[in-house]
């Protein structure tokens, strides 16, 4: 039998995600304005989950499309109700500033591109979501973060785990001090990717699986702990003879130490069969997400002093979650939980994994 691609995986994961559609933080809010969002890049991610969950959307409604295939665009301009005329390709999207209907511009391009639009999107005047990785180096995303500063406009990456019931569930445990200090973060991600994939073409993506899935578990060690690395390790490994990975490597093992005693060791791979989970120890507790990176189907293994028990967690609509509390953040000037500087604090790291992959030594953040 043939290994599930990433698309199967995933979307047999998303048929457990509905029931809840709206992070608890913006619920009971009926009273906000419900915002405009563009999406900007009408691929998998941000026509097969973000278009299709801003119907499900409390606070967001879909207003606006950028994209560079006119009749993909109309098509999913028909079917979500958006007014045609609100259809911009890449050259026209600057006009977007004149459109009063769009509040929010959300950026779901390969990697390379998001600096881009989003400081086009900020000097438009929009407020503007941005997909992980932020982007392909800690330059940009100091820039995205400066042009959204100066236009004072907000910006939140799509890190849709921080708004997830059983990931938050697992920071308050491994942060929470009843089962004592949290002591170790093991977390894999990876998938075999199809050939011809932007994501292996490295002026693209930016790097390999660390760009794409090994952010997952980066972000879990750091959302876990609640602190940066202070040291880090990697191996990468590049097959010779598979025409897939061309320039970027296809699998990276890592390590990161954090100040406060945990340690994280992380794998992740575009060469691997389909896996997406972590698990966590603190001094006195175990807990265990199967699928914990996916947007469905998160289970939650706790043993409490040995003792093991399924946590009965709600499985929500992660896209729907996330862009609801962004709409909350804007109309009430809130901050972020994922703002701009959480992409950052991700590329600072992942640039020294690449570092310490190419020196093969340890290398402090
Ligand atoms: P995709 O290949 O399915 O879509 C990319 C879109 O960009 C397409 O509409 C394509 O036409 C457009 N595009 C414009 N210029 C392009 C170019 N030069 N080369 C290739 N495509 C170009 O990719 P995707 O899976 O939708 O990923 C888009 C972004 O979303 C990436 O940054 C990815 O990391 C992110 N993503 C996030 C999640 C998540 O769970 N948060 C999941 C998947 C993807």
């Amino acid at each position: 039998m043939s290994q599930p691609t990433r698309r199967q995986v995933l979307s047999s994961l998303a048929v457990g995600a509905a029931a809840m559609t709206l992070a608890p933080h913006v619920r009971g809010q009926d009273a906000q304005k419900k915002l405009g969002f563009a999406i900007v890049g009408l691929g998998r991610f941000g026509a097969g989950q973000l278009l299709r969950s801003l119907p499900e959307c409390k606070l967001c409604k879909p207003v606006a499309l950028v994209s560079g295939h006119p009749d993909k665009a109309k098509q999913l301009a028909d079917k979500y109700g958006i007014d045609s005329a609100n259809i911009y390709n890449y050259e026209n999207f600057d006009n977007i500033k004149n459109n009063g209907e769009v509040d929010v511009v959300y950026v779901v391009l390969p990697n390379s591109m998001h600096a881009e639009y989003t400081i086009r999107a900020a000097n438009a005047g929009k407020h503007v979501m941005c997909e992980k990785p932020m982007a392909i180096n800690v330059e940009e995303c100091q820039q995205m973060i400066d042009a959204c500063k100066k236009n004072n406009r907000k910006l939140a990456i799509g890190y849709r785990l921080h708004y997830e019931p059983n990931n938050l569930k697992a920071i308050e445990i491994a942060r929470g001090g009843q089962y004592g200090k949290l002591r170790q973060v093991v977390a894999d991600h990876g998938f075999n990717i199809s050939p011809h994939e932007w994501r292996t073409d490295k002026k693209l993506s930016g790097g390999g699986p660390l760009m794409d899935v090994g952010i997952y578990c980066l972000q879990a060690a750091r959302y876990l702990s609640g602190e940066e690395p202070t040291h880090v390790t990697a191996q990468t490994w590049t097959p010779k003879d598979d025409p897939r990975f061309k320039n970027t490597d296809a699998s990276m093992a890592f390590t990161l130490k954090f100040p406060g005693g945990t340690l994280a060791t992380c794998q992740c791979s575009y060469a691997s069969h389909g896996i997406s989970e972590y698990h966590f120890m603190t001094e006195q507790a175990y807990g265990r997400l199967d699928n914990g990176f996916a947007y469905g189907g998160i289970t939650f293994l706790l043993k409490d002093r040995g003792k093991p028990s399924m946590l009965d967690l709600p499985n929500i609509n992660q896209f729907a979650a996330e862009m609801d509390a962004f709409a909350d953040c804007v109309n009430n000037n809130k901050p972020s939980a994922t703002p701009g500087e959480e992409g950052l604090a991700d590329l600072k790291v992942m640039m020294k994994l690449y570092e310490a992959a190419e020196s093969g030594k340890t290398v402090a953040m």
